[in-house]
């Protein structure tokens, strides 16, 4: 009996270790949606601005919010909700098809960047607020061309294939960009320039090697593109503090075209860097900074009184637990993993259309939800 129950234990030890178990999910969550938000009545926002912090999981936010002298912007959200962030292979995401389920508003598998689970390019959100006739921006503190940012405006098969995605941004009109990878845009293996060939449609690029990024003036009628590094920006740590500055820029720039309204989409990129480093202080200083966008966001919000703000992440990172023997000032971290986890993820909403966000639903309605704030019915092509 012994025997059998070792045998069995070891089958599925080797069962698990050689076939990830499938999520419990229905064949394609994107299809059959419960719609119980379908009476919840609210006057539609002209903007929406999608907050997203990689791997920003509630012990993430949990830490920085006692470290931060136990207060966050975060706390000023009224509507509270949480996603389940699995992917179409996978019970533990990664960010591109994390990304991706808020883009496109299907489950797809790890790596995939604006397709879905077939490799299949679909339509995001921030193109279809494009072909809608809004303006568009994205913020990143990785390089625009790193999976979260690159999942709103590309469309490839794997998320290492930086070069493409980066020759994706000339294939839509996105009015505005802050992000690092000037590499993956000036020294390609296809020898285009495509600094060159963005400035040739009608962009203002800046970058890095010129001008700091507060120095840098930005003409509200051009397309502004401004690469903050060759490859991956620095640590906050290490002295990259462009996220709350490139926000605000965003929102006076976004706001100030003559569009009836905008998305764009801020990324806290590097709490996700710290999870997978183990090194709680570096999730902290990156996951304040977040916060302090999240602010920067908010007091846009108050002033214009026609934006909704949603805060969410793409999954949790690293395990990360506060321990005892912790205080506010002093954290006592510990990590189950180097990788992300499967935990459900806080989502905050602001502003009309914030009750959308209550409940406990798929990564995928977020996609919805934010369509539906906008009132977005047909799909325009
Ligand atoms: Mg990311
Ligand atoms: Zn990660």
């Amino acid at each position: 009996m012994k025997k059998i129950l070792i045998l069995l234990l070891f089958a599925i030890a080797v069962s698990c270790h050689t076939k990830p178990p499938a999520p419990p999910t229905p064949e394609d969550p994107g299809e059959t949606r419960i719609s119980a938000e379908d009476t919840i009545r609210f006057t539609p926002p002209k903007n929406i601005i999608l907050l997203i912090g990689d791997g920003m999981g509630i012990t993430q936010i949990t830490a920085g919010m006692y470290r931060n002298g136990n207060k966050l912007n975060l706390e000023q959200f009224k509507y509270v909700g949480l996603h389940k962030s699995y992917a179409s292979d996978n019970l533990v995401t990664d960010s591109a098809a994390g990304a991706t389920a808020f883009s496109i508003g299907k489950k797809t598998y790890n790596g995939a960047i604006g397709v879905d689970k077939k490799g299949k390019p679909s339509q995001t959100i921030l193109e279809e607020a494009e072909l809608a006739g809004m303006a568009t921006g994205l913020v990143a503190t990785s390089s625009i061309v790193h999976a979260t940012p690159a999942s709103f405006y590309a469309h490839q098969k794997d998320r290492e294939m930086k070069e493409e995605i980066a020759a994706d941004m000339l294939k839509v009109d996105l009015d505005f960009f802050v992000g690092g990878g000037k590499k993956y845009f000036d020294r390609r293996k296809d020898e285009r320039n495509l600094i060159e060939e963005l400035t040739k449609k009608g962009y203002k690029i800046s970058t890095y090697f010129d001008k700091e990024f507060v120095d840098t003036a930005i003409d509200p009628s051009k397309n502004f593109g401004y690469l903050t590094a060759d490859t991956e920006p620095l640590m906050f740590s290490q002295g990259r503090d462009y996220l709350v500055p490139a926000t605000r820029s965003a929102m006076d720039y976004l706001s100030k075209q003559q569009e009836p309204g905008f998305f764009l989409m801020v990324e806290g990129s590097q709490i996700d860097w710290g999870g997978h480093a183990n090194d709680s202080e570096y999730i902290i200083s990156e996951m304040i900074e977040f916060d302090n966008a999240i602010g920067a966001a908010l007091e846009f919000a108050k002033r214009d009184g026609e934006t909704l703000i949603i805060v969410t992440a793409d999954h949790e990172t690293g395990g990360y637990a506060i321990n005892p023997t912790s205080t506010m000032d002093s954290i006592v971290a510990a990590f189950t993993t180097k990788d992300h986890t499967a935990a459900l993820i806080p989502v905050f909403a602001w502003g009309p259309g914030e009750e959308l966000f209550g409940g406990i639903y798929e990564n995928t309605s977020i996609y919805d939800k934010m369509r539906r704030a906008f009132g977005f019915k047909k799909k325009l092509q």
